[in-house]
């Protein structure tokens, strides 16, 4: 029977269509907000019971049912909750709920762009059930003793009826009828996987049915235990065969969220198995976390989560980590750089904040001096939790170096407040495998991005008892040039830029320079006779830091640009400094001058100068694919000369 009819507002022609855009991009959200009134309506009769005005018993559960039925296109959200009389409705579904609909508009109708991406966080309540609905029922009865049900209906969200209802028990269903696009849109499959992601974590169990998926399914589980049954059973008891086929069909009373997630526990509480088993479950990451910050606090904020160090593979695979932000236990979004500082994207983990100003603009939370605090608290305690493993399990923060260290020096550089708590506990891994801080190590750090291709030099620096520090990851060119800008007076060398040695005999040095030069036909050569011990290799290549870097930054700017018409004159002008250094105690170089003043040596002396040249190089990791090609040759014909 319908009791009343009307309009809800004028001016709401225009103003669907916009919403329905804006909306489109994040359909899935109409099912969290309907879910989220459905939870709200529940615990607001909770609190009715707390505060003794309905008698409740103490173990009536309070629970949220979600259907989708394929065959006759509908999806329901039912709870037992609150419920609404007629008037409520009027009150709360014909005015306060538009009513925020057009603050809504208010607010963004000028913002344009701005306001991609915001709706699917912030939301729109009721009404954005329309965005996926031909109509939009509501069949509610209030927990009032003598409220009559009541119903509601609207095909456009402006137009509606209401009336009186069916409905039987205390509570509100809402019945959505699939417009083609909402069809399109969603199935059994989608529905879950829209509850999983934004109702995971929901206060009040969820109990999802496919219904024609799931009566498929009964059927042929009924059938299959039939078949099966006739074929071992004794045929004189019917009765199990029901009872098995109930049992295994019986899939829907497991609801798909967990009503109390781990972070709302106390930390003292939650065992290490509890945290894995969390952080598997959310993040469907089987690789065990390293460890993991539990947050949670009352005051100054109500923040409560767990952050979870994962292990990495390399910077790209962890910049997928999530961090989940809720409200309220109702998923929001991942990453939400206005709230949680980017670099902690590289954690994976859950954090709830029920006092977040989500309803209003991201450039709003930007510039939010509580939203400022929140992100300052979450940074000093990541902090906080790395120093303490640095100060009392040295041992484990040094294993777990290799997975964090590109998350704490990343962050090092994001941010200046996380910079001044962890920079003194920054570690640096040396080739043998020791870990140092800063301070252990001299003015000049020696690196290396690849002790192996750089062995040679390694092993020269080890000689002379320096420590060589292994630089490889891609992040570690601008971490060591923010170090370097950071602490005056650091200077940072790969290893083939300083090999040490004292100066070579001036003599020596004209004629080898000579020598060379002519023989390999380079009359630009750069080279350097130096004393470096008759241990250590006739000759090495050294090429300069500052010339390194340059060419390095030239070739990130050419790879940013796209350009290489311009390579050859930025050959020119940023040249390479490498220098040939010639170690005036190997025996083979003192041969080698000895046999320059012998006359008719030239072609044995030609392949002396070219070989030792080659090797140099070779060991630099510097030997063109041409010279490479050209040296094996020598090599092969140089063996052969000693078979004879
Ligand atoms: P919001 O949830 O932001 O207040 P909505 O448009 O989603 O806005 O809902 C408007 C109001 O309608 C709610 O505040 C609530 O009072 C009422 N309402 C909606 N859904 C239900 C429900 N399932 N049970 C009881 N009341 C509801």
């Amino acid at each position: 029977m319908i009791l009343e009819k009307g309009n809800v507002s004028v001016s709401t022609e225009n103003i669907f269509p916009i919403i329905r855009k804006w909306l489109y991009s994040d359909r899935d959200i109409f099912l969290r907000e309907l879910v989220s009134n459905a939870a709200d309506a529940n615990s607001k009769l909770r609190r009715l019971r707390d505060l003794g005005e309905i008698n409740l018993p103490e173990d009536e559960q309070l629970w949220i049912r979600v259907a989708y039925d394929s065959e006759s296109g509908t999806l329901t959200v039912e709870d037992n909750g609150i419920g609404m009389t007629i008037d409520e409705i009027r009150r709360y579904i014909n005015q306060i709920a538009f009513s925020g609909v057009m603050d809504f508009v208010e607010k963004y109708k000028d913002k344009g762009a701005e306001t991609d991406g915001i709706i699917g966080h912030f939301g729109l309540g009721f009404y954005s059930a329309f965005m996926v609905a031909d109509q939009v029922r509501i069949d509610t009865r209030s927990w009032q003793s003598d409220a009559q049900p009541a119903s509601w209906q609207s095909q456009d969200g402006m137009a509606y009826e209401m009336g009186t209802s069916e409905r039987v028990d205390r509570g509100t269903l809402i019945t959505v009828t699939l417009s083609e696009e909402g069809k399109e849109f969603l199935n059994g499959e989608k529905v879950r996987e829209i509850l999983e992601k934004y109702c995971g974590f929901m206060p009040y169990p969820i109990y999802f049915n496919d219904v024609v998926a799931d009566r498929e399914r009964a059927e042929r589980a009924r059938k299959a235990s039939k078949k099966e049954v006739a074929e071992t059973a004794d045929p004189d008891a019917p009765e199990a065969l029901d009872a098995t086929a109930d049992a295994s069909v019986d899939l829907t009373k497991q609801p798909i969220n967990d009503v109390e997630p781990l972070w709302l526990k106390k930390p003292s509480e939650c065992t290490d198995e509890e945290y894995k088993d969390f952080f598997r479950k959310t993040f469907r990451d089987f690789r065990e976390p390293l460890f993991w910050i539990h947050l949670n606090m009352d005051y100054p904020f109500n923040l409560k989560g767990i952050l979870y160090f994962p292990r990495t593979d390399n910077i790209y695979e962890s910049l997928e980590g999530r961090i989940k932000i809720y409200y309220n236990q109702v998923f929001v979004a991942d990453n939400i750089k206005e709230i949680i500082p980017e670099f902690l994207f590289l954690l994976k983990g859950c954090i709830d904040c029920p006092d977040l100003p989500l309803n209003v603009s991201r450039s709003f939370l930007q510039n939010d001096a509580y939203v400022g605090k929140l992100s300052g608290h979450i940074i000093r305690k990541v902090a906080d939790k790395l120093s303490a493993l640095f100060n009392n399990q040295r041992e484990d923060y040094e294993k777990y170096w290799q997975d964090i260290g590109v998350f704490v020096k990343y962050g090092m550089m994001r941010d200046e407040k996380f910079y001044d708590r962890v920079k003194d506990i920054a570690l640096y891994k040396t080739v043998e495998n020791d870990y140092k801080v800063l301070s252990d190590l001299g003015d000049t750090l020696l690196y290396t991005p690849d002790a192996g291709q750089q062995i040679a030099y390694v092993q020269m620096a080890r000689a002379r008892g320096l420590d060589v520090l292994v630089m490889d990851h891609e992040l570690d060119n601008h971490y060591m040039s923010f170090i370097e800008y950071k602490n005056s007076g650091k200077r940072f060398k790969r290893v083939d830029a300083e090999i040490g040695g004292s100066e070579g005999d001036a003599d020596k040095t004209e004629k080898l320079t000579g020598l060379f030069r002519t023989k390999l036909n380079d009359d630009k050569l750069e080279l350097k006779v130096q004393s470096l011990g008759e241990d250590a290799l006739p000759a090495m290549i050294v090429e300069s830091e500052e010339s390194r870097r340059m060419q390095e930054m030239r070739k990130q700017f050419e790879r940013m640009q796209g350009s290489d018409d311009e390579a050859m004159d930025m050959d020119s002008l940023f040249p390479l400094r490498q220098t040939l250094v010639l170690n005036q105690d190997q025996p083979l170089v003192s041969r080698l001058l000895a046999l320059s003043d012998i006359p008719g040596k030239d072609e044995q002396i030609e392949l002396l100068v070219r070989q030792i040249y080659d090797l140099a190089r070779l060991g630099h990791g510097s030997l063109s694919s041409d010279d490479m090609a050209s040296f094996l040759k020598r090599s092969a014909a140089l063996l052969d000369k000693l078979a004879d």
